[in-house]
């Protein structure tokens, strides 16, 4: 009896399936998006799935489970079967969810199994068309001026809008009315109808309406202008000196989920980042595929557990928490 087969009869022997990668996928993916259909996050999701799909040879689809600035999904991505079937695509709120909630039904870190690094996505300061400030100066004198009846929208505690948003009220020492969504699609629709004022998000779910005159833009939260967005000033340029933040999203699967699944998961995120209709897309949308070393377990983990210590006491200077 070949080795491995002998291996395989004692895991099954004593109850254990063989972490097998030529047994997987046993069909279709499921890739748990934890905000709305429509918004960043299931926008990246989606233009990463198509070319997984390819490499993997089966669908990649896509499940929405907003809510709860991202914990709810990454919370159902968490108890799901550790076979590789089901995944969790989710943002910078990984690393802030431990300091933001005292109730978190999941660990980041302990609680999955990091596949690789996605992208990183700058966010841009951005307001219904007919607000009326139209620099950043003037935006933050306004806002000061009129801090009880501007709203804020955001897609929850832990979410990069409310991230940005908090840093922002911080720099401007002005607390705001904030109107939580589900995720930052939905927001969006509402800024472009003008029932909110303005929010911060990735450039991935406002380039084209920017573009398209459909909402003014403030800034970018970048060190440098963008490509994708040339006119537009930084933040650190346009009146908030230092202020930064990018947006970078991470696939993971559920702890226990085996080595070579995770492997083959790895491969086929890598190839997929480097599909060039998805590269020319992320492009449009001012951002790009993290470099090929980030796309790995360990520089998933390494970056997840610098992130959390980094935004801890960030978190926990504004004082801001959820139950
Ligand atoms: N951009 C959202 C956020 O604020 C999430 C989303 O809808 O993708 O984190």
């Amino acid at each position: 009896m070949r080795f491995s087969h002998w291996l395989a009869a004692v895991f099954v022997a004593i109850g254990i399936a063989p972490a097998a990668a030529q047994d997987f996928p046993k069909g279709p993916i499921t890739i748990i998006v934890p905000f709305s259909a429509g918004g960043p996050t299931d926008t990246v999701t989606r233009l990463v799935a198509e070319p997984m799909s390819k490499e993997l040879g089966t669908q990649v689809v896509v499940q929405n489970v907003g809510g709860a600035g991202g914990t709810l999904g990454a919370g159902q991505a968490a108890k799901a079967q550790p076979d590789g079937q089901t995944l969790l695509l989710h943002h910078i709120g990984m690393s802030t969810a431990p300091t933001l909630y005292r109730n978190l039904p999941f660990d980041p870190i302990e609680g999955f199994e990091p596949v690789g690094l996605v992208t990183e996505v700058p966010m841009v300061i951005v307001a219904r068309k007919d607000f009326p400030p139209n620099t950043l100066q003037e935006l933050i004198d306004y806002v000061k001026a009129n801090k009880d009846k501007v709203t804020y929208a955001n897609a929850g505690i832990g979410a990069a809008s409310h991230l940005c948003g908090m840093l922002f009220m911080n720099a401007i020492d002005t607390e705001l009315t904030t109107v939580p969504y589900q995720g930052t699609g939905p927001a969006l629709t509402d800024l472009v109808g003008g029932q909110v004022d303005f929010m911060c998000d990735q450039t991935t779910n406002t380039t084209g309406q920017i573009k398209g005159g459909e909402i003014k833009a403030y800034a970018v939260t970048t060190p440098q202008r963008l490509d994708a967005l040339p006119d537009l000033p930084t933040a650190d340029e346009a009146g908030l000196p230092g202020f930064e933040v990018a947006v970078w999203h991470g696939l993971y699967a559920p702890k226990g989920t085996p080595a070579p699944v995770i492997e083959k998961l790895q491969n086929a995120l890598k190839a997929a980042l480097k599909d060039p209709t998805m590269v020319k897309r992320f492009a449009d949308l001012g951002t790009s595929p993290s470099p090929e070393e980030d796309v790995s377990p360990q520089a998933l983990r390494d970056h997840l557990k610098a992130q959390t210590e980094l935004w801890k006491p960030i978190i926990e200077k504004a004082g801001v928490y959820a139950q």
